[in-house]
This record gives C-alpha cells, structure tokens and sequence, in this order.
C-alpha cells in the first residue's frame, strides 16, 4: 500500500543548481503551514550543473522531498508527467521551480480545491522580468489555440495549476507521447476555475524554453486538440479549383475579344510557385502530424528514470 498524502507539489529541474535550494526552502514553508502532509516530488530532467546530485542531498535532509531522476533530458511537459506518476496526494499542484510561480499562491489554489473544485487553474495578470517577444508569442499562442481547438483551454494559462487526484489518475492514463498537458486537464473536465496571480522574473539563472522549444510546444497543443491545419489544406484546395473554374471562361472571352492582358510567362511562373508552395506546406502539415502517429506507434516510455523515489 502506498502511503496517503494530502498534499503533493510537483516540479521539474533542469539545470537549475542556483535556484533548488531556495525554490525547496519556500515550498516548504508554505506546506508546513499546512498542517497537512505533504510531499515534493523533485523531477531532475537531465540536468548537467550538479542540481541532480543537490537534489538527492536535499531529499536526504527533507524527507518530504520524494526525488525522480532521468536518464536524460526528456523536455518539461515529460518531466511533469512523470512527477505525476510518482505522486500519492490527494491534490496535486505543478510549479515551475524557477520562483516565476510563487510558491504562496499554491495556499489560495487549495483554497479553491476546498470549495470543491478540481482543476485549479493560476492564470497570470502579469509577466515580469520577461522579454517583449516573449510575452508577445505567448500571448499570440494562447489566443491562437484557444480559437483553433476543440476543448477550451483557459487564456494566460501555464502548466501551474493544482488537480484534484481523480484528474490526476484520469491524465495518468492518457499516455500519449506529444503532451500538452495544459490541455489534457482541459479536456478531462470536471470543476475547473481559476485563480489570477502575478507572475514573477526568474530568480537566477536563464529561460530553458528558447524559441525551439516552444514552437515545438504549439504545435503539440495545435496537433493534440485539433484538425483545423488538415482542413486548412482542404480549404484552399476547393478555393483555387474555384479560382480556376471561373479563370477559364474569362480568359477565354478576353482571347476572343483580342486581348492579351494574361499572356506571358510571368503569371503562370506566379500560379505555378504559389500553388507548389501551398502543396509543399500542406505536406509539411501532413507530415507533421503523420510524425506523431509514428512516434505513437513505436510504442516507447515516455521517460526513462535512472533513479525512482523510495516507496514507504
Ligand atoms: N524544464 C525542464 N526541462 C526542460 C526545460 C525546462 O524540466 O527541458 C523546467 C525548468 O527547470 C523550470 C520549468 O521547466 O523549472 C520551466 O522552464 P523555464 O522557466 O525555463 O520556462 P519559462 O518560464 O521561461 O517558459
Ligand atoms: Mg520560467
């Protein structure tokens, strides 16, 4: 039997050795005043500064501190899923451990969670500390796949969020590979709100979601929730088929009324790239999400833990 705990807060580390120690401190103060029991699964993703090996001296010091160490860096949305799994409380709170989400919210998130709700989600009023470009694609990101998938996944919203434990069990189960998991826990249902907070600057070190990352990050949200960019293709398909149909008799009468506005090499140079391109690009989409159907279909772990927590 594994043991019962009502609260547990789960955060991913990657390379994050200037921040554990104070990042432990404050979680802690907040959970003890509690009064509840409480655990702090520590996912360390692959980490290359030493915040692995302070981990483990942190968790053998503070025995709420229940670490999971990777094989390798297997990304943020993993890393929190894999936390997920090693949780036992009955309401789950994901941070990041960079202080950006102050750990003093998680009281009024639990709060909400007494009241009966159970998805809790932190919906952040500001962002300090980051960047105009930064705050401009998150902010178009959000607004763009609020309006292209199917579940409503709430504005301003990051992975910070507390979850009751039947949520938790219901995202366990949902192993697909390309998580989103703001989305899953949209998805999933049941009582959600939210609660708004101001999102702090990181407390040292530097952003580990360089544009890559979270471009990679959209288009998992935009292929786990929707068709929209497969039926884009379809749109244009009917719309230049259209295009064409109406051409032909208008370029026929101009012929035949002596005209030569549409001859020459250079329109059909446009009509040919321009159509090359949006079948290149259709491709692309279909690839990207053929992509994802292989990967399903390989059927591997989504993480390898080199190091698991101890059970009691
Ligand atoms: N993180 C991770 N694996 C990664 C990238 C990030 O575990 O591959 C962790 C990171 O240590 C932090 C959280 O995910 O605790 C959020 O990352 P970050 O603060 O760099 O993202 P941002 O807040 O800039 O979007
Ligand atoms: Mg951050």
């Amino acid at each position: 039997m594994t043991k019962k705990i009502t609260y547990s807060v789960v955060a991913p580390i990657y390379n994050e050795i200037e921040i554990v120690d104070e990042f432990c401190k404050r979680v802690t103060d907040v959970m003890n005043s509690t009064g509840e029991t409480w655990e702090l699964v520590l996912v360390d993703d692959g980490s290359s500064d030493g915040s692995t090996e302070r981990i483990l001296e942190l968790a053998s010091v503070n025995k709420n501190i229940r670490p999971v160490i990777f094989a390798r860096n297997f990304g943020h949305q993993i890393a929190v899923t894999a936390g997920l799994d090693y949780t036992r409380g009955e309401a789950v709170t994901i941070i990041d451990a960079d202080l950006q989400d102050p750990p003093e919210v998680i009281l009024d998130l639990i709060e909400k969670w007494k009241e009966g709700y159970e998805v809790v989600y932190a919906v952040r009023t500001e962002r300090e500390g980051e960047g105009w470009f930064k705050k401009f694609t998150a902010s178009l990101f959000y607004r763009i796949i609020y309006r292209i998938t199917d579940v409503d996944i709430p504005l301003d919203t990051g992975d910070f969020r507390l979850l009751d434990h039947k949520v938790v069990d219901v995202m366990n189960s949902m192993r697909e590979k390309h998580r989103f998991l703001r989305g899953m826990s949209a998805w999933v249902g049941y009582k959600q709100i939210g609660v708004e907070y101001k999102r702090a600057a990181r407390v040292a070190g530097e952003t580990k979601y360089p544009f890559k990352k979270m471009l990679q990050l959209a288009l998992n949200a935009v292929t786990s929730f929707s068709y929209f960019p497969l039926q884009v293709a379809s749109y244009f398909g009917f719309a230049s088929a259209g295009l064409a149909i109406i051409a032909i008799p208008v370029v026929a009468i101009l012929r035949m009324t002596g005209s030569h506005f549409f001859e020459g090499q250079t329109t059909t140079l446009i009509s040919v790239l321009f159509l090359g391109g949006v079948q290149l690009i259709s491709l692309g989409i279909l690839g990207e999400y053929i992509g994802r159907l292989y990967d399903e279909a390989k059927g591997r772990p989504l993480y390898i833990v080199s190091r698991a927590p101890e059970e009691e």
